[in-house]
């Protein structure tokens, strides 16, 4: 029994479709009791269950979406150097047409043909486990299926396309992501690379004296400047050949700055610089000075008291806090006793609401998990 057939005829669910993207909650519950598997856990197999990291909403009807997700952050050009669009009908990563990329060598294992639900968005150019291309298939892996391209060997990434991809699975498998400068929360790195995407497609016109580092950066990847469009659209719903070249001078502009070959004006493009030199001398010998011990025991407690502060008014501080707790926790009724604990403190329980116990992605798709349980 495939998939559709046992939604359809043993739990009466007709839809497939959404099953990947915004399962309803009576379905999985009922999934959840046949298969004893945690509501949370099969939550993170769907697109719905990485709301409010990799996007704020589902709900496409909100006007001010891609200003508040895509217009906050800035790289490469100066914030207020963006004129800040609004278009209708708009969800993060979310492409109009299905993308139907898989890695080459994770398909050929016959024990677990994967395909990662992350690779159904286009946020990624290359296997973080293989480092090679995604390529483009047609059919459904396991049954049928046909590359794109007819030499099916792997092709291997370059530095920059694995270095940002890299990025963006910790951000996916571990809620964060180590950048040079500090770590910071998966939630700011896919609202930064998106940032990216859409600076890159900023018509040069209306760049002025920033121009030169878009036009710096497509030079570097060798594509036409904004990989040849005239007209903007919002970077998910561009041709996926497009948005292959968008993603791959992404990766190029996060290289070129990170080298320091570049040194945009954009706030952020500072967390890929390592830490500023601090100290200057004047040419003499430095007198070697006594060392002051560091006292870890008291340097915990110091960030601790900042994170609680900052998790009273901070919702995604105060799940990190909260995942960080309850590290090891499984059972309702421990995690009940630290929100208990949490509210003490004064960290509104509504913060907490969205808590998963298994981190914060599960990267399978659910469709391929119905078929390997049942
Ligand atoms: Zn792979």
């Amino acid at each position: 029994m495939d998939a559709r057939d046992l939604l359809a005829h043993d739990l009466g669910h007709g839809q497939v479709d959404d099953l990947d993207t915004a399962p309803p909650l009576s379905l999985l519950t009922v999934l959840s009791q046949r298969s004893g598997i945690e509501l949370d856990r099969l939550r993170c197999m769907t697109i719905v269950g990485w709301v409010p990291w990799l996007l704020d909403s589902l709900d496409d009807q909100i006007p001010t979406a891609l200003e508040t997700y895509a217009f906050q952050c800035s790289v490469l050009l100066p914030r207020h150097k963006r004129k800040i669009r609004t278009v209708a009908r708009w969800r993060a990563w979310l492409p109009r047409q299905p993308v139907d990329r898989a890695c080459p060598i994770c398909l050929n294992d016959p024990a677990d043909q994967a395909i990662l639900l992350a690779w159904k968005l286009p946020l990624m150019l290359s296997c973080p486990q293989h480092g090679c291309w995604l390529e483009s298939y047609w059919g459904v892996p396991g049954r049928f299926l046909r590359w794109e391209n007819t030499d099916p060997s792997p092709r291997a990434a370059s530095e920059a396309i694995t270095a940002m991809d890299r990025r963006t699975w910790q951000a996916m498998t571990t809620g964060y992501v180590e950048l040079p400068r500090r770590r910071i929360h998966a939630g700011l790195w896919f609202r930064m690379l998106r940032t990216l995407l859409d600076e890159l497609n900023t018509p040069l016109s209306t760049c002025g004296t920033y121009a030169g580092y878009i036009r710096h950066v497509w030079e570097g990847c060798g594509y036409p400047v904004r990989a040849g469009q005239s007209l903007w659209r919002p970077y998910e719903t561009l041709d996926p050949a497009v948005r292959l070249q968008m993603l791959e001078a992404a990766a190029t502009a996060i290289h070129l700055n990170e080298s320091r070959v570049i040194s945009p004006p954009g706030e952020h493009a500072k967390l890929f610089w390592s830490e500023p030199q601090t100290g200057f001398t004047n040419g003499l010998p430095v007198k070697e000075r006594k060392q002051e011990p560091i006292d870890y025991g008291q340097e915990v407690v110091k960030v601790i008291t900042e994170a609680v502060a900052e998790a009273r008014h901070n919702p995604e501080t105060a799940r990190s806090l909260f995942a960080l707790a309850a590290y090891g926790k499984r059972d309702p009724e421990s995690l009940e006793r630290l929100r208990d604990e949490f509210a003490k403190e004064g960290i509104p329980p509504e913060f907490l609401s969205h808590y998963e116990p298994d981190g914060p992605f599960t990267c399978r798709k659910i469709s391929d998990w119905l078929s390997d349980e049942f």
